[in-house]
């Protein structure tokens, strides 16, 4: 069986991709990854971990949580960047250059991301920096548009009583829902 890398940014996110695998890729053995330096504060770090945590256990998804919250690296990096697109791409490509040298140093050939779920997320964006840290590893960035997904994946999210974040991650982000 082929595996397949799958960098996870929440449960909510997981949820229906987890299924769309299930339905329509069975053939994909799943090896998930818990990474996300940019949520800020440490509390919403926890819950959304825990709350994947808990989705995994219901899905049987094997995940590796181990990954250390490098909210200081994160920020020093990005910090004094505005909100807007090159702050996202630059969160995204921090996230996606960690998940596709991970991916590659176990061996896969391939990597995804649940971050293509969210309809709040930057697509185009996603696509490039995806693509730039596979090229970088010699992988592929398997890409499918789960949008398409969006009331269904919400619908499970609810149904197991996920935790839906109100917010995408960073402080920014935060403070853009006040
Ligand atoms: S809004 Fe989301 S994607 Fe953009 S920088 Fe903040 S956490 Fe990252």
């Amino acid at each position: 069986m082929a595996g397949l890398f799958l960098h996870l940014c929440c449960a909510p996110c997981a949820a229906y991709p987890l299924e769309w695998f299930r339905e329509r890729r069975p053939d994909l053995e799943l090896e998930g990854w818990f990474y996300n330096p940019n949520v800020h504060p440490g509390e919403e770090f926890r819950r959304r971990r825990d709350s994947l945590a808990f989705l995994a256990l219901h899905s049987g998804l094997r995940v590796d949580f181990s990954p250390p919250y490098d909210a200081a690296g994160f920020l020093a990096a990005l910090g004094p960047m505005p909100q807007g697109q090159e702050r996202c791409r630059a969160c995204y490509a921090w996230r996606l250059s960690a998940a596709a040298r991970e991916a590659a140093r176990r061996g896969h050939r391939a990597f995804a991301t649940t971050l293509a779920f969210s309809k709040r997320q930057k697509h185009d964006l996603i696509l490039e920096e995806g693509r730039r840290a596979a090229d970088r590893h010699g992988l592929e960035f398997f890409y499918v548009d789960w949008r398409s997904g969006w009331t269904r994946g919400h619908e499970t999210a609810r149904a197991l009583g996920l935790y839906r974040q109100s917010y995408c991650g960073c402080l920014f982000s935060e403070l853009e829902r006040l």
